[in-house]
């Protein structure tokens, strides 16, 4: 078994991974809310919790890993204000909000398979578990945790000794911090206290209600995810990840009724994906026109040129997209799957010298999952003296965790196609701006194309051009 070292938000420390079974992990996943498709700034997110998941299982561990599907409670302010995101969804389509869950849930899940990101072993709408919430609500409020107000039923915070344990929140940055669009809602007996269930006294045109002791209403978006974890994982949770966003107030929220409800520690280890962000910040579906994959695919990307964009980087840092630099990893995506096709599959495995390769592949991802040292490994294979079987069988091995594709030869005469149709775009822009007389823009082109290791010349004949090794 490989370490695995990760930072855990909980203690703010790069630390040694530890199940509370030995060689069993258990992971839980916040999903994606799903009224409209996933914006590639979340599936930056699920990206590299796939990397961390196959991380773990490269190094290993035998994981179990449960996602919920949030299909209902999500407001449009993660702070219990607003309108239920699936029903303003569900309006903007002119549907109803099962047909948008059912829709979206889908396109998720099309956009994950396209990425490489596996399916967790369990996937679980929020509308499937609703007696666990009632129940789990029921029991809060039966130890004093919980109380009702103005026909909702909230969580009371003054009950835990720390609330912000994860975030470092206090009171006066929640309210300095907080959104803008946060309302007072006067049934709070604390500011921080958060709906656990809603009743129709708040919202009557909610689509989707349940019978409840407390009325006829609707989950709030935190209970959700501690209920589907315990159900599935247990009381006792080694994992679980979500986009940085999460940690407050949602990740906090639902330590705060988990650790009221089991009356014990809760999950040992907290992991968080740094944001997407584009020129005008963070990437939001609420921002109207957003970056999907299907987008991408369009403009002539082929998903894992995607993944490979985040792989470059670290979780825990924040990432800026550009196309510039997505086309400088889409050159290098075509240059390295091409250089892999070309390895002969001959010779005997070199299972010593191998090893030094695996150990340092493994030593990379456990290195609190550091993607980009884990790629330069993928380089050294190829540069290194090994036979061309060895790089094969490394390569193949490595891809289990990085899901790139990186051996499908199939492939690799499509990924000529594409860096053919490229470059001949560009020879085509620079032949007109040299019919414009525009010099500069014509060099430039030409810089461009040698920065990314494609060399032109003109001829007679017109301009040929070749990759450079
Ligand atoms: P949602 O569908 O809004 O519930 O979000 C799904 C996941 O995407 C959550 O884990 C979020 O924290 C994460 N997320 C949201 N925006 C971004 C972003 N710009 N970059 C990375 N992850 C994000
Ligand atoms: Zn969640």
């Amino acid at each position: 078994m490989y370490p695995v070292n990760l930072y855990n938000t909980l203690t703010k420390k790069v630390e040694p991974f530890r199940t509370n079974e030995e060689g069993k992990a258990s992971m839980y996943t916040c999903g994606p809310t799903v009224y409209h498709f996933a914006h590639i700034g979340n599936l930056r997110s699920y990206i590299m919790e796939d990397v961390l998941e196959k991380t773990l299982r490269y190094a290993g561990y035998d994981v179990k890993r449960v996602m919920n599907i949030t299909d209902v409670g999500h407001l449009s302010s993660d702070a219990d204000t607003g309108e239920d995101k699936m029903l303003a969804g569900a309006k903007r389509e002119k549907k109803s909000v099962m047909e948008i869950a059912k829709f979206y849930t889908e396109a998720f899940f099309d956009d994950c398979r396209k990425l490489n990101i596996k399916t967790p072993d369990v996937v679980e709408p929020a509308t499937n578990c609703i007696q666990e919430f009632i129940q789990m609500v029921q029991k809060l409020l039966d130890t004093g945790y919980a109380y009702v107000a103005g026909g909702n039923v909230y969580f009371d915070t003054a009950r835990l000794e720390n609330y912000y344990v994860l975030s470092n929140q206090n009171e006066e940055e929640l309210m300095v911090g907080a959104r803008d669009d946060v309302e007072e809602d006067e049934n709070k007996r604390n500011k921080a206290d958060f709906v656990l269930w809603f009743t129709k006294s708040k919202f009557d045109d909610q689509e989707l209600k349940w019978e409840s002791p407390w009325g006829v209403g609707y989950p709030g978006w935190h209970i959700e995810c501690s209920a589907i974890s315990i159900k599935h994982l247990g009381e006792r949770l080694d994992l679980h990840c979500g986009g940085i966003d999460n940690v407050f107030p949602h990740h906090t929220n639902e330590i705060a009724q988990s650790e009221a409800y089991l009356g014990h520690k809760w999950c040992n280890h907290w992991f968080h994906v740094l944001h997407l962000n584009d020129n005008t910040g963070k990437m939001s579906k609420s921002k109207g026109d957003f970056l999907t994959v299907s987008l991408l695919e369009e403009k002539g990307y082929r998903p894992v040129v995607y993944r490979m964009f985040c792989l470059q980087s670290h979780y825990r840092k924040p990432l800026m997209f550009s196309y510039d630099v997505l086309d400088n990893v889409k050159v290098a995506y075509e240059k390295l799957t091409k250089r892999i096709a070309g390895l002969s599959g001959e010779g005997q495995l070199q299972e010593e010298q191998m090893r030094g390769f695996e150990d340092a592949f493994a030593e990379a991802l456990g290195n609190d999952i550091n993607t980009s040292q884990a790629l330069t490994v993928v380089y050294d294979v190829l540069k290194s003296e090994l036979n061309d079987s060895s790089k094969r069988a490394l390569i193949e091995k490595f891809d289990q965790v990085l899901s790139l594709d990186l051996l499908r030869e199939e492939e690799a005469e499509e990924v000529d196609g594409e860096l053919k149709a490229f470059v001949e775009a560009k020879i085509e822009e620079r032949k007109a701006a040299k019919k414009a007389k525009d010099f500069a823009t014509a060099d430039a082109i030409r810089e461009e194309l040698k920065a990314k290791g494609i060399e032109i010349k003109d001829t007679r004949e017109g301009t040929v051009w070749s990759v450079v090794e």
